[in-house]
Order: structure tokens, then C-alpha cells, then sequence
């Protein structure tokens, strides 16, 4: 395939701003390469997105803006000053690269057009480059790669190197595609997702879906080394709702307040650290790595663990906050920092052991199975828990937690039903934290899809930001808040830059807004923002989880949704996605709580 066809296919979703014909596109795109060059489906479903493997994978090329820039400049026999005067003008690589290469660089000797299977090959080896001279190797690479191109072709080609497509699209919308273009509904993106929970690989789902159809696409197993999708708790608005939603004994667990991390080591004793994003963080951790393997049972050949790691003090004991936890994220000085800020990960899950999956046996037997394998209890112990049928004593621990400073408690469910489910924020698990005892209702993941220009202090900067939630069964993003207040002077200067490359021009197509709440700049969905609020309303300015609502004075229906009162930012959630943020849906349950 040219690259050209894939370079019309996101020509085609850059200026899509209906999200259903979004979908439409890409499932157009993948039926016929299904039809014409069934091989390059699984690649293709990567690279509709503009990555080169799955996020797990580490697919990061690593090209810095300069280079990048510089191999444009070579390969369009342009000078560097006229580069970077455009550059200081569009500030877009993407945009610089298309005026540059207009038309087809003159070369010495004729060029092939690029085809999809070089691109990929190609982008590959780029990855694999490392050592002294890796630079320039890169470089020339680049510039044979841009010499092949012309217009937009290279404006997409930049993006890509650069991994910042800015199409707005996500691997749920390539779900929902595959769904429409090989089971004709799109309903069953559901029954693929469930898979992707498992197996959060796009190009295994869409070759299996191929070749096994939707009943096969549910036999797709785990595998130690393929990260699983996390499970996650739901909230009650009173600890005494907890015992219409788990009956039997409760599970009492300590929420510590560190990072969620997944082990996976296989049966060779390779471990690998996963994020809750899914991002493979083993370099970040190497004293974790020898941990394992002096504190695990050797029976153990094969695992997939679940827990949290946080930073020890080793001085006065206990733990030593969140903050101090995020010294470790670092590419340099890994050792070093290993030494300075002890660790300990506190396990509260199995998922496989041996080879076994665990995922579908009761909380009780992985509790066994996870109590087997943990010998040492020096760095890798278990999460504190009490076990009780009481909700008052639920209560008293919680009590006990928020004075030693821990986050709160999560509950979980011991009953047959209590099954790992990967991907769900499920009743069988309850978180309760402190903010839940404060007069202000509770915390929420929003994504910032837009912002308006400040005034006064504000002028030249964002006076507010323009919220979303995720809706889960529809892969949208509604709006549920202007944002003007928490806003710190350090993240008034922080949040434009982080948004600068994710600015587009008009409304992404994954995005609901109403005209009112129209922002000055719009920004595919990217960050996520930790928000607090006063109380959950309804109304007519925001489309999340929006509804018709018979308006009693008028008696005519009116289409309401739920808005936030009184929001402060409270920080940014670089460990989310945006479809890790706060669900339409769960608003609309807190609301009716
Ligand atoms: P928050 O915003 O509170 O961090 P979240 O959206 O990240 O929440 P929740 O469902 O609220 O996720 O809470 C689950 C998180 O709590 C897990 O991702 C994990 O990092 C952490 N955690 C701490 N202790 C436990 C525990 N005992 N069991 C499960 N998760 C725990």
C-alpha cells in the first residue's frame, strides 16, 4: 500500500467532526485493506492511530523536534533559517513540512513512492538505533523518508515521527471500527473490548476478530509480558451504602496513596513492570526487580501481581508521601535516586500464577494463591487489611488509616462473584477516602478539551478550561465544566505547554459540546485534571450524560445535562489516559446516590 492512501485516510479524520462518521471512515479503511492486503490489517490498525506498537510496548521513537526539523530542511534542499522562520510562524512541524516539500525534492536519482511496509519497517529501525553516532544515522534515515513525500504526505509522516497525530482518535474508536467493519454493529465493540481488557493489543484483536469471528475473539488469553487493563473501584456516597452493594463478609484494605503497578515475570524470570497507564516502567524500578526475586517463592515460575509501591522512610518508619514517590520517574541517575528513596510494593492481587488464570477464581482463592507466594514480607509485602461484618468496624479502620496519613480504605467483596474483572470499575470493590468526609462531594478525572482566554491577571494566559468526562458506551467526551479557579501561576504556565501541541483548529469529532460553552482554543483530548466540586447539577449549558427532562413550568422537554458547582483543579493526572477519566456515567450514579 502507498503511503499515500493512509496519508487520505487521515487527511479524511483531521476534517471529520462528526464522531460517528469517524468511525465510518476507519471502518471503511479497514474492509478494504481486509479485502485488498489482509496482512497489513493488524499493522494498519497501529498506524490509523500513528503508533508503531502498542503503548505497553514502549513504542516511543525518540526523535527530538530538531532533528526532526533539520532532516525536513535537507531533504526539501531548504536552508535552516527559512525552517525555522516558518517553524516560529506555524509552530507545527507537521505544517513546516508540508509547505517545505510542496512539491517532490529534487534528488540525484529518481525515488520509489514510500509504501506502508517500509514506513513501518523503517520506523522500526529507527527505534532500534542507539550509540554514539545514532544521530546522524537517524538523520539520513529521515531525510530518505521525507524525500519520498510531498504535501500532506509529509505533514503526517512528521506527525507520526513526532507521535502527535492530533486526529483525535484512540484505540476505543479503532474498536468501534473493527466492530462496524467486521460484525456490521457497532454495539459489538462491548464484546471487543472485553478482549482488549485482556489483551490491550489492537493488532492481535483485529487479526483474531478476522480469523476467529466475535466467538472466538473471548478465547484470546492472558499472557505474563501483555499487560492486563486494571480493575478499578466504585464509590457509595455513605459508608452504609456498602452493604447494599457487598453482602457477606467484607475485606477492609488499606488505600495507600503511591503508584498502581502490575508485575509480570515469566517462566525464563524475566520481570517486567507495568504503569496504570500499561506503560512498561522496569527501568525505573531495578531495586524492585531484585526484591522479587529474593522475596517471591521460588515455586513461583510464572505471576502476574497487582499492588502499590511507595516511598519508605526508613528513618522514622511509615511511608513518605506521593510527591517524594514521583523522584523515582526519571531516565537518568536511576541507581542513585533507587538508593535515596526506598521502596516497597504492597501486593493486593494475583492474576496468574504458574501459568493458572486467576482472574475468573473468587478474591479468596487468589488471596490464598497470593499469600503462598509471599515469603520475605521485607519489600514485598501485603496490603494491611482487616476482615469483618461489620460496617462500623469498616469505619473504625478507615478512622485509623486517615490518622496515619493513608488515603483511606478500599472494601472489597469475598463472596463467589468476586472475580478480577480487568478494565471495570466494579461493585465488588468500594474505595472510601478522606475528601469523601469533607463538605465538598468528591474528586473527578476531567479531561481538558478547550479553553478561553484569560482577562485582567489573566490576560495573555487561560482564564479557564473547558472540562469533559468520558462517555463509556458512546467513546465521547462530554462537557461538564468551565474551570477558572485552583489554577496556580506554576500551572498556568505548565497546562498551555502541555496543550500547545495538542491545540486543532475546530471541534475534534470525539468531542460533545454545546455552541454556548464554545471554547477560543480546542484541544483533542489529552490531559487529565484532578477536580474537586461543591455539588453535581443539571442543566442546559453541558452535554454530559445529557437527557430530556420535562420542564414543569413550561411543560415542554428540554435536553439537560450534568454540570460540576463550584470546581478547583486540584493537579494534573499525568498516570491517566483520557478514557482513564472520570465516566459519564459515573457522574449520572453519583447524582442519583
Ligand atoms: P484515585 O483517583 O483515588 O487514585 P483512581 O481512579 O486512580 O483513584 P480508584 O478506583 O479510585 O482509582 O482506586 C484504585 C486505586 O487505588 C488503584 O489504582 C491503586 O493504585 C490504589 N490502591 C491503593 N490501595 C489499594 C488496594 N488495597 N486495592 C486496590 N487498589 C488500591
Amino acid at each position: 500500500m502507498d503511503f499515500s492512501t493512509l496519508s487520505e485516510l487521515y487527511s479524511k479524520l483531521e476534517n471529520e467532526s462528526s464522531g460517528n462518521k469517524l468511525r465510518e471512515i476507519l471502518a471503511e479503511f479497514f474492509l478494504s485493506t481486509n479485502k485488498e492486503e489482509p496482512t497489513l490489517l493488524p499493522t494498519l490498525t497501529y498506524l490509523s492511530l500513528g503508533k508503531i506498537a502498542p503503548d505497553y510496548k514502549n513504542s516511543v521513537l525518540g526523535i527530538a523536534e530538531k532533528l526532526l526539523l533539520k532532516a525536513i530542511a535537507k531533504a526539501a534542499n531548504k536552508g535552516s533559517k527559512e525552517t525555522m522562520t516558518l517553524m516560529q510562524k506555524d509552530g507545527d512541524v507537521g505544517l513546516v513540512a508540508q509547505k517545505l516539500l510542496k512539491v517532490k525534492p529534487m534528488t540525484l536519482v529518481p525515488v520509489a513512492k514510500l509504501t506502508v511496509e517500509e514506513l513501518w519497517k523503517t520506523l522500526h529501525k529507527i527505534k532500534s538505533i542507539s550509540g554514539n553516532k545514532s544521530q546522524d544515522t537517524k538523520e539520513k534515515i529521515l531525510i530518505s523518508l521525507f524525500q519520498k513525500t510531498t504535501g500532506s504526505e509529509a505533514k503526517y509522516l512528521a506527525r507520526i515521527i513526532l507521535q502527535n497525530m492530533r486526529l483525535g482518535v484512540a484505540d476505543m474508536t479503532v474498536l468501534d471500527a473493527l466492530a462496524i467493519a467486521f460484525t456490521g454493529e457497532k454495539s459489538n465493540k462491548k464484546i471487543l473490548e472485553r478482549a482488549y481488557n485482556v489483551c490491550p493489543d489492537l493488532a492481535v484483536i483485529a487479526s483474531s476478530l478476522v480469523e476467529l469471528g466475535l466467538e472466538g475473539i473471548g478465547d484470546i488469553p492472558i499472557k505474563v509480558g501483555r499487560p492486563i487493563r486494571v480493575m478499578l473501584a466504585q464509590r457509595v456516597a455513605s459508608l452504609s451504602g456498602v452493604s447494599e452493594k457487598i453482602s457477606g463478609e467484607l475485606q477492609v484494605e488499606a488505600k495507600y496513596d503511591g503508584e498502581r503497578i502490575q508485575i509480570h515475570k515469566d517462566s525464563s524470570g524475566k520481570i517486567t513492570l507495568y504503569s496504570r497507564r500499561m506503560e512498561d516502567i522496569t527501568y525505573q524500578y531495578p531495586d524492585v526487580q531484585s526484591f522479587l526475586k529474593q522475596e517471591i517463592a521460588k515455586t513461583a515460575q510464572s505471576y502476574i501481581l497487582e499492588g502499590e509501591i511507595m516511598a519508605l522512610d526508613l528513618e522514622k518508619g511509615g511511608h513518605k508521601n506521593f510527591q517524594t514517590l514521583m523522584k523515582r520517574k526519571r531516565k537518568t541517575e536511576i541507581e542513585k535516586h533507587a538508593k535515596q528513596i526506598p521502596v516497597a510494593i504492597y501486593c493486593f492481587d494475583i492474576l496468574l500464577l504458574n501459568e493458572k488464570n486467576l482472574m475468573n477464581e473468587s478474591f479468596t482463592v487468589r488471596e490464598k494463591a497470593l499469600e503462598s507466594i509471599l515469603k520475605k514480607k521485607d519489600r514485598i509485602r501485603r496490603i494491611e487489611f482487616i476482615k469483618t461484618n461489620e460496617v462500623s468496624e469498616a469505619k473504625a479502620y478507615f478512622d485509623k488509616m486517615i490518622a496515619r496519613g493513608e488515603e483511606g480504605v478500599i472494601i472489597k467483596s469475598q463472596g463467589e462473584g468476586s472475580l478480577y474483572k480487568a478494565g471495570a470499575r466494579d461493585w465488588n470493590w468500594i474505595k472510601w477516602k478522606k475528601d469523601y468526609n469533607h463538605e465538598l462531594v468528591d474528586t473527578f478525572d476531567l479531561v481538558v478539551i478547550g479553553a478561553f482566554y484569560g482577562k485582567g491577571k489573566r490576560s495573555g494566559t487561560y482564564g479557564s478550561l473547558l472540562c469533559a468526562t468520558y462517555n463509556h458506551e458512546t467513546d465521547t467526551f462530554e462537557s461538564i465544566s468551565k474551570l477558572g479557579t485552583g489554577l496556580t501561576d506554576k500551572m498556568l504556565e505548565e497546562i498551555p505547554f502541555l496543550l500547545r501541541k495538542h491545540e486543532v483548529d475546530k471541534k475534534p469529532a470525539r468531542c460533545n459540546v454545546k455552541k454556548e460553552m464554545t471554547p477560543d482554543l480546542w484541544f483533542e483530548p489529552y490531559l487529565v485534571v484532578e477536580v474537586i466540586a461543591a455539588e453535581i447539577t443539571k442543566g442546559g449549558l453541558h452535554t454530559c450524560s445529557m437527557h430530556s427532562v420535562m420542564n414543569k413550568s413550561t411543560g415542554k422537554k428540554e435536553m439537560k445535562g450534568y454540570a460540576l458547582r463550584f470546581p478547583r483543579l486540584i493537579q494534573i493526572r499525568a498516570d491517566k489516559k483520557p478514557e482513564d477519566g472520570t465516566y459519564s456515567e459515573e457522574i449520572v450514579g453519583i447524582a442519583n446516590n
